[in-house]
């Protein structure tokens, strides 16, 4: 059996092999401590990051050696694997004044024996806010056609995530926000609650006051970003189990006169309407049936058949079928009670609570 100076020393043992890699328990890994913190350092020079952890990920045959060996002659004594990893770690700590974290850490180093590579991993950052929309034509999401062909204009994930995978020097990135507003449709007010998740960030630290002027500049007025802050998973995982009831104000032209307009509008108040799944998205999402509850509504400003209506929605309202009754698969409906048709010349969100 082949024992390197470090096993020795690890095992209380006695050395039987130079430092060059043909020890049988460590299979020369231990030798190599400094070669790695080298590369750690050369690797994470341009990265931010105030904790780490190192983890190996080790052979199988000198795992079964080294287990053995312990079995026999030190059963308290640490696995080369661990022994590796404890002094890299504290090398670290020591000359790069950085801290060991071994529960939630921003960075994790791990070495592969068999090949001698090493991978480097960084913790996802999130920036939660909130996103006005105050130009109509701008998707959520990118809206690609089947020939992959970009069809409008970028989309709202686009502005926010790419400005903050710039800033963040991230890799990929990931967007959500609690619901979605039509294509045509303005979000307003104090915006719609959402977050990015930047994927493998160089930098963690980022000026927010920045951010939200670059996205505002790169849309051309078009997406405004507020209430920004650097969240944590939990607060992620908070929003994304969130509902929110919502405002909006709908232009509405009515083909007709109707008498007593504000009470038959009031009578909307607090009922539940029935919507399948609107004709237009109808290819993309399942035809189900829905319940939603209009919480309030009422007529801002009315003026030679044009209304316009504030209403406020449980999440999930279809707001423009609620309005036309989309060939009564929404009922009931306004156009279905106002005994007219109508049509919707704007619709703008006002708020998400
Ligand atoms: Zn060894």
């Amino acid at each position: 059996m082949k024992i390197c100076s470090h096993c020795a020393a690890r095992l209380n043992a006695e050395r039987t092999a130079t430092d060059t890699g043909e020890c049988d328990l460590c299979g020369g890994l231990l030798s190599q401590v400094d070669i790695f913190f080298d590369i750690f350092k050369e690797e994470t020079k341009e990265i931010e990051f105030s904790n780490f952890i190192v983890g190996v990920d080790a052979d199988e045959r000198y795992l079964k050696n080294d287990d053995d060996y312990r079995k026999e002659h030190c059963t308290d004594c640490k696995s080369f694997k661990k022994e590796f990893s404890t002094i890299l770690g504290r090398k670290i700590e020591e000359l790069l004044g950085k801290e060991a974290e071994f529960g939630n850490p921003e960075l994790v180093f791990t070495v592969k024996q068999e090949s001698g590579d090493y991978k480097l991993w960084t913790k996802s950052c999130y920036i939660q806010g909130r996103y006005r929309k105050l130009r109509r034509g701008i998707p959520q999401s990118p809206w690609i056609n089947p020939s992959r062909e970009r069809e409008m204009e970028r989309s709202i994930s686009e502005y926010i995530g790419l400005i903050g995978l710039k800033y963040l020097k991230g890799r990929d990135y990931t967007f959500f926000a609690s619901g979605r507003e039509d294509v045509d449709t303005l979000m307003l007010g104090e915006g719609r609650p959402f977050y990015v998740e930047i994927l493998q960030p160089k930098l963690r630290k980022i000026d927010l006051d920045l951010l939200a002027e670059q996205v505002k500049k790169f849309s051309n007025g078009g997406v405004e970003i507020l209430a920004l802050k650097l969240a944590a998973k939990e607060d992620i995982e908070e929003l994304k189990g969130k509902v929110f009831d919502k405002s909006y104000e709908v232009g509405v032209k009515i083909e007709g006169s109707i008498e007593n307009i504000e009470s038959k509008i009031k009578e909307f108040e607090g009922i539940t309407i029935h919507q399948r799944t609107p004709t237009r998205v109808l290819g993309l999402r399942k035809d189900r049936m829905r319940d939603r509850k209009i919480h309030s509504i009422s007529i801002k400003e009315s003026e030679g058949g044009r209304i316009r209506l504030i209403i406020t929605a449980e999440a999930g309202t279809y707001i423009k079928e609620f309005v036309t009754g989309d060939n009564d698969r929404t009922n009931p409906s306004l156009s279905q009670r106002l005994g007219v048709n109508v049509q919707i010349e704007y619709l703008n969100v006002l708020e998400v609570n």
